[in-house]
């Protein structure tokens, strides 16, 4: 990207708000069209992701190695808490700008971008929204500058996509809550110093008799499982949380008993704006990798971005791209104004995800033989693509969130 901002120090970012709060533009068309603050964090990411995420995600998913220094760096620059109010430590930022950081990030790292978004929406989202003050104090505030991350644990084994279902318990015991069951899929499982668990407190109440916990790690009674070898996101960690008698203090239920499910869909929301611009960012790279490659490789006397089966490729790339990101943008805007925007995050998921893989698809198919090496970053996007379509919440289940909406809108209108 031309005319990169230096890499910003975290007061910049923090000036960058206390702008963008009063931000009036609310009719973003395009990356192009971003509010002035926006386009400026914007090319501060960028400059983060071109000098120090670049040069080193591909040797970071060989080594399967945790980019601590990067979380770090994330921390100091205010990105591992953008939304998080400044009264309570944190950058005071909006969705649109997450986002916009989220994209940038992700198109650097895919990995960096997954940890970034757990600890934003997973983990400081539900948080900020249901915690008390003193539980703030212990679960909030340390965990916006990359000193320490969170984690979300609802998937378990034998429910994933049917979260309602979950078999992990929550029993009350004097002033203990006492947790059984396994959580299965946790990202920043090794690395988180909390969770956020749910965790059955009623059986007989099916989904409202979840609630949700604030679990301290370590804890006794907690243990994790192996990390697991992953096809792609492989500079993140993924384990079980395996609760074994695990005693927590009564006052780290979070929010309302019988409320976990509904602070889990919440969460979710939210979160799929942020898988939905990881997205965006693995198929940006994917696009620049593509375009770079056609000006330069020669083949029956040009380059090969002279044809125009190379051209159709790169103008299909470009149209599902542009679309996801507007798709994700007004989804984002539409959380900002505090409207509904529960089938929007759900579209802008399922149209990033869909056309991270396409796209990935397409620039390993332009590089030809270069883009099914690791000598090249294409197969490595194709590899982090694939997860977008799958967590918080599957390419199917995104469409039923969808489809359910517009029924609802059909019977509510006849
Ligand atoms: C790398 C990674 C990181 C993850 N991180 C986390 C995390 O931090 N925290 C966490 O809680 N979870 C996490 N997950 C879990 C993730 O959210 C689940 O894997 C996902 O929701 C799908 O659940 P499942 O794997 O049990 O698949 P299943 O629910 O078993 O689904 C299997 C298939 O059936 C389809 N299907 C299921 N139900 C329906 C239906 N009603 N209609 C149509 N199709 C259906 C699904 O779309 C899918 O294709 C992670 C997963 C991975 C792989």
């Amino acid at each position: 990207m031309a005319g990169i901002v230096k890499f910003c120090k975290p007061s910049a970012i923090r000036s960058l708000l206390q702008r963008s709060t009063k931000i009036g533009c609310r009719h973003v068309c395009s990356s192009a069209d971003l509010p002035e603050t926006h386009q400026l964090l914007k090319e501060t990411c960028a400059g983060f992701a071109n000098n120090e995420l670049i040069p080193t995600a591909g040797q970071n998913d060989k080594d399967h190695r945790y980019p601590v220094e990067h979380v770090k760096k994330l921390g100091e620059l205010g990105l591992l808490c953008v939304d998080i109010e400044e009264s309570d430590g944190g950058t005071g930022l909006d969705y649109l700008a997450y986002a916009v950081a989220m994209e940038e990030i992700s198109r650097g790292c895919a990995s960096l971008g997954c940890i970034m978004s757990v600890n934003n929406s997973l983990y400081l989202g539900p948080v900020k929204h249901f915690a008390t003050p003193a539980q703030k104090e212990k679960f909030l505030k340390p965990f916006l500058n990359g000193d320490r991350v969170g984690c979300f644990a609802l998937s378990e084994p034998g429910n994933g996509s049917d979260a309602g279902a979950a078999s992990t318990t929550a029993r009350l015991d004097g002033d203990s809550w006492v947790l059984n069951g396994t959580k299965s899929w946790i990202t920043n499982g090794y690395e988180s110093e909390a969770t956020v668990v749910f965790a059955t407190t009623d059986k007989n109440m099916k989904h409202k008799g979840i609630s949700a916990f604030l679990v301290p790690k370590p804890t006794p009674g907690l243990t994790l499982g192996k990390k697991e070898d992953k096809l792609g996101i492989r500079a993140t960690s993924t384990c079980n949380l395996i609760f074994d008698d695990c005693r927590i203090p009564k006052e780290n239920l979070l929010g309302e008993p019988g409320f976990g499910f509904k602070i889990a869909m919440q969460t979710l929301d939210a979160g799929r704006i942020g898988i939905a611009s990881q997205a965006l960012g693995i198929g940006q790279a994917a696009i620049d990798c593509a375009i770079d490659y056609a000006t330069k490789r020669q083949a029956f006397g040009s380059p090969i971005s002279k044809t125009q089966a190379i051209q159709m490729k790169l103008a299909d790339m470009e149209v599902k791209q542009e679309s996801a990101r507007l798709l994700t943008y007004k989804a984002a805007l539409l959380k900002d104004a505090g409207k509904p925007y529960t089938m929007e995050a759900a579209m802008a998921k399922l149209a990033a995800s869909e056309a991270a893989t396409y796209i990935a698809h397409q620039c390993i198919q332009i590089l030809g033989g270069m883009g099914y090496v690791t000598d090249m970053p294409a197969e490595r996007h194709y590899r982090d693509a694939r997860i977008t379509e799958i967590y918080e919440g599957t390419s199917e289940i995104q469409r039923l969130v969808i489809a359910g909406a517009l029924l609802k809108e059909f019977n509510m209108k006849n």
